[in-house]
C-alpha cells in the first residue's frame, strides 16, 4: 500500500461539489479555503456553491428518490456494509484528513472514523428489518395495514467537530431507509465529508441519492431548500440558535425534522463513587474532542465530602496533558477550531474567575499559531458564573459542590439544555432514581462516554427532537402508513 502522507490525503479528496454523480464547480467559480486549526495555513480550497447549485443539488435528490425508494432493502443493506468496511480498510486517510481539518488528534481520529464507520454497519443491519404490522379493527369489520416508507428527500446540515460521524449517522439511516438526500457540512471541516461521498459513489451508491454542497453562505443556500415543497426532512447538528432558525424555516413545509442541538452536560459524583473511574470518566468527558462536542462534560457537581479529592487528581492528570497539532507524536490535546472559539473559552473562565473560582491548573490560552488553550480546572465555581449555563466547548472543567441527592438533581436540571448528564455512584438504587430523575436524553452512568451507534442519541428541552442509532435511528427517515381493508 501507498504511504498515506499529508499532501496525498488531500489530493485524493475531491474538491468540487456532488450533484447528480458528478462533481463538478460552483456556479461563477467560487472557492472556499479550508484551514488547518494547528496553525492557521490553508489546507486546500472547495468549491463554494451558491444558491442555484442548491436547487440543482435538490432536483437531483428529487429526481432519483422514486427509484432509489424501489431498491432491494438487501441491495441498500450490501452497499453501507462495503461503505463500512472500506472506511475502516482506509482508516488512517479519513483519521489525518479529520485532524488536519478540525485539529484533534491522530488517536481520537482514528476513534472518529472506527465509531463513524460503525452507523454504516448498524444501518446496514437495520436495512432488512423494516416491518410493519397486520391487525383486526376492535369492531372486526376492517383489517389495518400498517407499512412504512422512506420519507423522501433529506436535507443534513452537520457541524465541524466530528466531520465524518455527523455524517453517518445520518447518511446511514437514510440509505437504509430508501431517502436521497442533500448533504451541506460544515465549511471550515468539508474534506472528510466530500472524501465520505467520493467513497459512496465508488460503492455503487447511484447517482443523485447523495449529493454534497459546501459553501460559505449557508443561510442563502440552504433557506431556498428548506421552503422548497419537493424537501421532506431537514436532519440538522449544530448550535441551538442555528437550530432554532431552522425549526422556523421548516415550519413551512411541515417537514419532518431531527435536531442533534447542543448540551450543557453535569457530571455527578456522588460520596460512594468509585473515584478512580470518576476521574477516568471525567478526563474521557471533557477532554475528548478537545472539549468541543454536544456531549463533553460542562459542568463538574462533586459531593463536598470527596471534591477536594477528585479537584486535585482532576487537576494532576489534565494538567499532564501535552498540547500541539494532532499529527504529532506525544500530542494529547489540539487546538481549538477558532480565534472566536478560543475567545469564547477565555471569556468564561474570566468570568467565574471574576466571579470566585479557583484555577488549579491551566488558565490560559496559549501563544503562537494555532488557537491552543490550557487544559484547566477551576474549583469553587459560584451559582452566578456565565459557565452554569453556556456550553464551554473547550478543554475547561469548572467544579462545584453538593451535599444532597435532591441538590445534585436540582443543579443537574437547572438548565434549558437536556442532552446528556453523567453520575458515579457505587449504589444501584441510587444510580437508577437520579437517572430517572435527570431531565436528559441519555445518561451514562459510571462512564464518560455514552456514544455508541446501537443506543438512541438525542436529546430534549433546548438539546434538540429526534434520535440518531440504535432502532430508533431508521424511524427518523420513515412515514407510517396504515391502509384499512374492508373485508
Ligand atoms: P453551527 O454554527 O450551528 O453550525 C452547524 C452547521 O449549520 C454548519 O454546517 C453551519 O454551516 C450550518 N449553518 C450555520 N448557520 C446556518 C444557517 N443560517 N442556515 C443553514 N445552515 C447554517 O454549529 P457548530 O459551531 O458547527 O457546531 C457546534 C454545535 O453543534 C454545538 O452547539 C454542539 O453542541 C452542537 N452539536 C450537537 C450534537 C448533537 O448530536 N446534539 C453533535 C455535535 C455538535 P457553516 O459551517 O457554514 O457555518
Amino acid at each position: 500500500m501507498e504511504s498515506v502522507t499529508e499532501q496525498s490525503v488531500i489530493d485524493s479528496v475531491p474538491k468540487g461539489l456532488l450533484i447528480g454523480g458528478e462533481w463538478r464547480d460552483a456556479d461563477g467559480g467560487g472557492k472556499l479555503a479550508v484551514d488547518d486549526p494547528a496553525t492557521g495555513a490553508v489546507l486546500t480550497y472547495v468549491a463554494d456553491a451558491s444558491p442555484a447549485d442548491g436547487r440543482a443539488a435538490l432536483d437531483a435528490a428529487a429526481a432519483a428518490q422514486h427509484d432509489w425508494a424501489r431498491t432491494a432493502p438487501r441491495d441498500r443493506a450490501e452497499l453501507l456494509r462495503a461503505a463500512y468496511e472500506q472506511i475502516t480498510a482506509r482508516a488512517d486517510e479519513f483519521a489525518l484528513l479529520m485532524t488536519m481539518e478540525m485539529g484533534k488528534t491522530l488517536a481520537e481520529s482514528r476513534g472518529e472514523a472506527a465509531y463513524g464507520a460503525e452507523f454504516f454497519r448498524w444501518f446496514s443491519e437495520e436495512a432488512v428489518r423494516v416491518s410493519g404490522r397486520w391487525s383486526t379493527a376492535p369492531n372486526g369489520a376492517t383489517r389495518l395495514l400498517t407499512m412504512k416508507q422512506p420519507v423522501g428527500p433529506t436535507l443534513m446540515i452537520t457541524p465541524w467537530n466530528f466531520p465524518l460521524a455527523m455524517g453517518t449517522r445520518k447518511i446511514g439511516p437514510a440509505i437504509a431507509a430508501g431517502c436521497t438526500m442533500v448533504v451541506k457540512p460544515a465549511s471550515q471541516t468539508p474534506l472528510s465529508m466530500l472524501a465520505l461521498a467520493d467513497l459512496l459513489q465508488g460503492c455503487g451508491l447511484p447517482p443523485g441519492v447523495l449529493n454534497v454542497v459546501t459553501t460559505s453562505h449557508s443561510g442563502a443556500v440552504m433557506e431556498p431548500l428548506i421552503r422548497d415543497p419537493r424537501l421532506r426532512k431537514l436532519t440538522f447538528t449544530g448550535s441551538t440558535p442555528v437550530g432554532r432558525a431552522l425549526m422556523e424555516q421548516a415550519s413551512e413545509q411541515i417537514l419532518r425534522v431531527s435536531m442533534e442541538l447542543g448540551g450543557n452536560a453535569p457530571f455527578l459524583v456522588f460520596a460512594d463513587a468509585d473515584l478512580d473511574k470518576a476521574v477516568d470518566g471525567a478526563m474521557l468527558a471533557k477532554m475528548r474532542n478537545i472539549g468541543e462536542a454536544c456531549t463533553a462534560a460542562n459542568r463538574f457537581y462533586v459531593h463536598e465530602s470527596v471534591a477536594a479529592e477528585f479537584s486535585e487528581r482532576l487537576a494532576a492528570r489534565m494538567g499532564a496533558l501535552r498540547w500541539g497539532r494532532g499529527t504529532d507524536e506525544g500530542v494529547d490535546v489540539g487546538p481549538l477550531i477558532d480565534e472566536k472559539s478560543r475567545e469564547k473559552v477565555t471569556a468564561l473562565l474570566d468570568d467565574a474567575v471574576a466571579k470566585g473560582a479557583r484555577v488549579l491548573t491551566g488558565g490560559q490560552p496559549v501563544d503562537g499559531p494555532g488557537w491552543f488553550f490550557q487544559p484547566t480546572v477551576l474549583s469553587g465555581v459560584t451559582a452566578d458564573a456565565d459557565v452554569n449555563r453556556e456550553e464551554i466547548f473547550g478543554p475547561v472543567a469548572p467544579v462545584r459542590t453538593f451535599v444532597t441527592d435532591e441538590e445534585a438533581i436540582r443543579l443537574a436540571n437547572d438548565t434549558e439544555y437536556g442532552l446528556v448528564a453523567y453520575l458515579f455512584t457505587r449504589d444501584l438504587t441510587r444510580a437508577l432514581t437520579v437517572s430517572e430523575a435527570l431531565e436528559y436524553g441519555m445518561v451514562g452512568v459510571n462512564q464518560g462516554v455514552v456514544s455508541n451507534p446501537a443506543a438512541p442519541f438525542g436529546g430534549v428541552k433546548a438539546s434538540g427532537v429526534g434520535r440518531e442509532g440504535g432502532a430508533e435511528g431508521i424511524e427518523e427517515y420513515l412515514e407510517t402508513k396504515y391502509v384499512g381493508i374492508a373485508l
